[in-house]
């Protein structure tokens, strides 16, 4: 997880921005408008009446020719494989290949995904489920007591794992899977509590376990993606916690083991995924200060390139998505919240 010094990403930009500043005079009006999978632009060009426009980011690139109407140049960027929240540098060069303009923007913050409403019967009527969406896109960074009963504190920053093939940010790809497992569980007649549901709020771990418990959850569940130097590692894992005065007071360890298993079976049987499995430990704050049983799943490495590009999709997204349900239906079976 390697952070961007201040220096090096103005060393990024100022080139953009001279050519920018630069080339001003002659595209005006340029309009990126994000669409799905794709990007609709117009803009004018001083002078021209054709115009040649290149885009590329870390998954696909391409170009068309374009040529004004009344002045205007408008025109289509087929995106296939990038996903929202991708960047997309755009250069616009006159038919005879002058650059008039370049520019980098981002596709979109994040695909909009409303809330369903909860069907009257499911499986988990009457049961109320917390999901954690890990990390935000604003910075944090404040020191937190380990957990009830535990030494120690741990210092929570938003470092946070990014694609190494979609170079999307962890904390984008798990609220986009959190706010559809929303929707899943909705479905499933459960309520649902959720400790965020956009980029900008801030929320620290033990305000997650608040919220969880504010929100009287039977079954809290967290997401996060994975990140390892290793890149050809690969796997779904579930951690549970040990030995918080919290933790105890929910299950003994071994049964709070069994609701993992359950858990991660159930995930592994909807994905086809086998590697990884279940740990239990006391490292993960809000696990450590949740009062009713609770769950961060892993859900793939970002760090290797089938895995990320893997988590970016609707396929998967769907299928790990029907795996925690089906594994949240087990364990409020086994917890006899459910018959
Ligand atoms: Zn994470």
């Amino acid at each position: 997880m390697r952070r961007l010094t201040l220096a090096a990403v103005l060393a990024m930009l100022l080139p953009v921005l001279f050519i920018s500043v630069a080339s001003a005079a002659v595209i005006r009006d340029f309009t990126f408008v994000p669409q799905d999978h794709a990007v609709d632009i117009t803009f004018t060009a001083d002078g021209y009446d054709s115009a040649v426009v290149y885009w590329s980011n870390s998954l696909e690139k391409g170009n068309m020719k374009l040529k004004s109407r009344d002045g205007i140049f408008s025109g289509t960027i087929d995106l296939p494989a990038t996903y929202p929240g991708n960047n997309v540098a755009v250069t616009i060069k006159s038919s005879k290949g002058k650059e008039l303009m370049k520019k980098t923007y981002v596709q979109t913050a994040l695909t909009d995904i409303p809330a369903v409403e909860k069907a009257e019967s499911g499986r988990l009527t009457g049961v109320t489920v917390c999901v954690d969406p890990g990390h935000q896109g604003v910075a944090i960074g404040l020191k937190e007591p380990m957990g009830p009963g535990l030494s120690g504190t741990h210092h929570t920053t938003n470092g946070q794992a990014q694609g190494t093939a979609t170079r999307r940010m962890e904390s984008v790809v798990v609220l986009e899977i959190g706010l559809k497992l929303r929707n899943a569980l909705l479905e499933e007649g459960a309520d649902v509590v959720m400790t965020r549901v956009d980029q900008n709020t801030p929320v620290s771990n033990v305000r997650r376990a608040e919220i969880a418990g504010e929100g009287h959850a039977d079954l809290f569940i967290r997401l996060h993606c994975d990140n390892t130097s290793n890149k050809n590692k690969r796997g779904i894992h579930v951690f549970v916690p040990l030995s918080s005065t919290y933790a105890r007071q929910v299950a003994d360890a071994k049964t709070y083991r069994t609701y993992g298993e359950a858990l991660f079976n159930a995930m592994s049987e909807a994905t086809g995924v086998t590697k990884g499995g279940v740990t239990q430990n006391n490292s993960y704050v809000a696990n450590n200060w949740a009062t009713m049983p609770t769950f961060l799943v892993e859900l793939g490495y970002m760090s290797n390139k089938d895995d990320d590009i893997m988590l970016s999709t609707e396929e998967y997204q769907t299928k790990v998505i029907q795996g925690m349900v089906n594994g949240l239906v087990e364990v409020a079976r086994l917890r006899g919240l459910i018959e």
